[in-house]
């Protein structure tokens, strides 16, 4: 005996689009989310002649639901949406053009950064954020561009002179093979022009804006595909074009608070920005900021005492020193004598103030040496030069007062719930859904698929804090849109970088 089977079968009531997928499905849940913020800064940007377009919800939730699940590309959504029940259940079994996928991303690029902020608050309004203690980290991600297309001045001066050397020689042949036709068929023939030409212009094209935004901004190398991107080193010491993802994710529930996405390697400049973010979507500032040494700087410490913020961010060489790793004695073996203003080292030489080092924006660098090394049996362990110098900046307590911080019990515990908090957001977003390159180029355009990234990781977090408490979903979202425009905040207004 078998089940009924016929695919030919007609359905005597019509089917609820909801059937298509179980009540507790991320889709779901992200189609709710989506439905519960406020689209009307998307929908004002569309005029009301000509045809009726997509509704923007439905292109919203398409591509955030194509993000949550790897599926980025705007061909393959299109696919989706014909044959996945969740896709045909988010779009309401229309489906729209790949090129109208693509459009919407493309044209709708800021808007992104609302809909991050509103989903935020909603995460705020439901309870899933702590008392103000915020995680800051970044991750490389490679840009849609190769390795392979990152030249320096030299390597696009010579692939500038080749392409216009091909160039010539297809024109040359096509003036010959005019001239033949002109002969044969006289002048009417239409001048066409070739398609390989049409592609070398376009590839000269690239390679000149790369080379004039090589020289304005005094690069040392561009790359000619995504001429944003900058290479950078990642953890598998591999170097390619990428930017770097920025995120504040509250230690309660992981929930990134704000993200940006930076050209910039280096973490370091990024943490005033990223509590400016943090203050513009919250509308207040973290009370406890935790960070790995890449945003260890005088200067940051220094603006996050100032904002009242308890800072735990180690300085490079913290770690190394307290796993005993140091291949040379460290700074801190070398003792300062205020009143004589030198500096003993391990040997217990004087080290006698030598020099002044200007800095412009910083105060000014001293430097102590000593001048005994060549007779000391500790020097194989304390320097190679001839003789060990150290330096002292005047803001070296911020230092040491951070170092006594990370060595109490509480110190060590902050800094491990860091680890656990926004360690495992990339690991999220890279492994689980497989964002480990940008599909589209330019920064512009490479931001909004973070922050995509960003609201979906998000939506995944409500969906799971639904499961833990089994509150009601629409219940709860009533009560977070309330909240969302209980803040005041101007959600236009929310900065996520420029
Ligand atoms: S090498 Fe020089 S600075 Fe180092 S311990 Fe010996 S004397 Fe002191």
């Amino acid at each position: 005996m078998f089940k009924k089977y016929d695919q030919k079968q007609q359905f005597l009531l019509p089917l609820r689009l909801e059937r298509f997928v179980p009540e507790n499905h991320i889709a779901r849940i992200l189609n709710d989310v989506i439905e519960a913020v406020d689209t009307t800064a998307i929908e004002s940007t569309y005029s009301e002649d000509g045809s009726p377009a997509y509704h923007p919800l439905l292109m919203l939730k398409i591509l955030l639901y194509g993000y949550m699940i790897n599926i980025r590309s705007s061909r393959n959504i299109q696919k989706m949406t014909c044959t996945d029940t969740a896709f045909m259940y988010l779009a309401a079994m229309q489906q729209p053009d790949f090129r109208t996928i693509c459009r919407f991303r493309a044209s709708h690029l800021d808007s992104i950064k609302d809909i991050f902020a509103q989903v935020v608050i909603v995460c705020k309004e439901m309870g899933m954020l702590g008392a103000g203690k915020a995680s800051i980290d970044g991750t490389k991600i490679k840009a849609n561009a190769s390795v392979r297309q990152s030249k320096d001045a030299d390597a696009l001066d010579k692939e500038i002179n080749k392409i216009h050397k091909e160039i010539n020689k297809i024109l040359e042949e096509s003036i010959e093979i005019d001239e033949e036709e002109d002969e044969k068929y006289g002048d009417s023939t239409p001048y066409q022009i070739p398609e390989e030409l049409v592609d070398k212009n376009k590839r000269l094209a690239m390679i000149q804006a790369a080379k004039k935004k090589l020289e304005e901004q005094q690069l040392n190398k561009i790359n000619v595909t995504d001429n944003d991107a900058k290479i950078m080193k990642h953890k598998d010491g591999t170097k390619k074009p990428s930017y770097n993802g920025q995120v504040a994710v509250d230690n309660k529930e992981q929930v990134i608070v704000a993200a940006d996405l930076v050209d910039e390697e280096n973490d370091v400049h990024q943490m005033d920005p990223m509590i400016q973010h943090i203050q513009a979507i919250l509308g207040y500032k973290p009370t406890i900021v935790l960070a790995d040494a890449g945003y260890f700087s005088y200067d940051n410490i220094e603006l996050l005492i100032q904002e009242g913020i308890d800072a735990y961010i180690p300085d490079n060489l913290f770690e190394v020193e307290k796993r005993g790793k140091a291949k040379w004695f460290m700074k801190s073996l070398f003792r300062y004598d205020e009143e004589k203003d030198c500096y003993y080292c391990p040997a217990g030489i004087v080290m006698p103030f030598e020099r002044i080092q200007k800095r412009p924006d910083k105060p000014d660098l001293k430097f102590y040496g000593c001048k005994f090394c060549s007779q000391c049996v500790l020097k194989n362990a304390c320097t190679k030069s001839e003789n060990r110098t150290v330096s002292k900046d005047p803001r070296e307590h911020l230092l040491v007062n951070m170092r006594v911080k990370l060595k109490t019990k509480e110190g060590k515990d902050l800094y491990k719930e860091r680890m656990y908090t926004v360690e495992p957001v990339f690991g999220q977003m890279k492994q689980n859904r497989g964002f480990r390159e940008f599909l589209l180029r330019g920064k512009k355009k490479a931001k909004v698929e973070f922050l995509m990234m960003c609201v979906v990781h998000n939506i995944g977090k409500i969906a799971g804090a639904l499961k833990k408490s089994g509150m009601n979903l629409n219940e709860t979202l009533e009560n977070g849109i309330q909240g969302v425009n209980q803040t005041g905040i101007d959600m236009k207004n929310v900065a996520m970088g420029a």
